[in-house]
């Protein structure tokens, strides 16, 4: 007769040789934009199994039909706001609409998703013990009283405004991660990501770089929104998706600015597609909407010294890959 505790159960997953050296991986909106790229970078390695749920509320299957009968790929239709159970030992939390028009469409559901959102994948992440990844945004700089933006600034936002559901929803996120991690020793992860454009974008999406490009390719004018000197700081996809995977795999949890630091004008950016797509199109000067930042650069001296991470697709080597993109989804040819 054994005296004292019995053996601890096995594990079925845990113990087999087999699936031991596996991943399975938990990625929150990845039907969306950058979501769907970072399926693909992780599904290239063999031994990631990869879980979306999304509610396809911006994201679409399209982004992710090449994986859908894939056997270690599972696509599931679920609300974070509503609880989840499943078995993961990573979790990349990407889900909120990131473009101001879908965010601002239902501010209150916004902030459902960011807070009570984040709250559920955080359970989730304590019951089974996996690592959390959430995509903060560099919009919890507000429009930003320092420049460039290092991730000690503690930001200048407005709690009021039509943009609060998401920058403050995304600043609770953060504190909700801090407070898990600190409280329950969850191993968490935050990335502040900064504009990322790139294909698969959604068309009528209403960010610049997809308003412009669309636009171009359709020979609308390009709408400026005053006063057009405004600065952004753009991004590629496959860029920003390498920088997700270092940070979640490092050793670090951040935040830390993803982004690239090359800083535009609105008019810089229009003068460049419109030179590259349709130089026939006019620039046109429109109203703004509130509360838009003036400037915005990361600096990303951390991501360069603890991920070892800096972007390598420059503006102009990335517009032309996202207008091929767009070119067949509009169904319209260069001429
Ligand atoms: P996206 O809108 O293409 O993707 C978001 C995905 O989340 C979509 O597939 C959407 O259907 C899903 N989603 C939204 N609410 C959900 C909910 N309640 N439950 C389940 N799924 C939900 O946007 P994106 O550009 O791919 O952004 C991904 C993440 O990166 C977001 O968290 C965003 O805040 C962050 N981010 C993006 C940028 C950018 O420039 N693209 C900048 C800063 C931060
Ligand atoms: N949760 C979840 N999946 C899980 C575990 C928890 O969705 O596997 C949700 C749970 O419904 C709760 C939230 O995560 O609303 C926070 O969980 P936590 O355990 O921190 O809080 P509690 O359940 O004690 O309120
Ligand atoms: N913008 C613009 N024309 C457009 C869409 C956006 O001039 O058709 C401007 C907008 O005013 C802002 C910048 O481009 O200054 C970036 O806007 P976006 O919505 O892409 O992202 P944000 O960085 O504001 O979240």
């Amino acid at each position: 007769v054994s005296e004292g505790k019995p053996p601890p159960l096995p594990s079925p997953r845990r113990n087999s040789k087999f699936l031991q050296a596996n991943m399975r991986i938990l990625v929150t909106g990845g039907a969306g934009f950058i979501g769907s790229h970072l399926v693909d970078k992780l599904l290239e390695k063999e031994t990631n199994e990869v879980i979306v749920v999304d509610n396809y509320f911006t994201g679409s299957k399209e982004n992710l039909k090449k994986w859908v009968e894939h056997p270690r790929f599972e696509l599931i239709r679920h609300d974070v706001t509503e609880p989840l159970l499943v078995e993961v030992d990573r979790i990349y939390h990407l889900a909120c609409p990131a473009s101001p028009i879908f965010y601002k469409y239902n501010p209150v559901k916004t902030i459902k998703t960011n807070v009570i959102g984040t709250m559920n994948i955080l359970g989730l992440a304590k019951r089974v013990g996996a690592r959390v990844l959430l995509t903060s945004t560099s919009e919890v700089y507000g429009d930003p009283l320092q420049h460039p933006q290092t991730e000690e600034y503690w930001g200048n936002v407005n709690p009021i405004g039509v943009r609060s559901c998401y920058d403050e929803g995304k600043r609770v996120a953060e504190t909700l991660m801090f407070d898990y991690h600190r409280q329950h020793g969850i191993e968490i992860r935050i990335a502040r990501i900064f504009n990322t454009y790139g294909p698969r974008m959604n068309i009528d999406d209403g960010r610049v770089v997809s308003n412009f490009i669309a636009q171009a390719i359709r020979g609308e004018s390009l709408t400026i929104q005053a006063p057009g000197t405004q600065t952004r700081s753009f991004c590629y996809v496959s860029d920003m998706v390498d920088g997700l995977i270092k940070l979640m795999e490092g050793e670090v949890i951040g935040p830390i600015n993803i982004g690239n630091p090359d800083e535009f004008t609105v008019l810089d950016l229009a003068k460049k597609v419109k030179d590259l797509m349709n130089p026939k199109v006019e620039l046109e000067i429109v109203g703004n909407t509130p509360d838009d930042p003036r400037k915005r650069k990361p600096d990303i001296t951390k991501a360069k010294q603890i991920l070892g991470w800096t972007p390598k697709i420059s503006l102009l080597e990335g517009l032309p890959l996202m207008e091929e993109d767009f070119r067949r989804r509009i169904g319209l040819n260069k001429n």
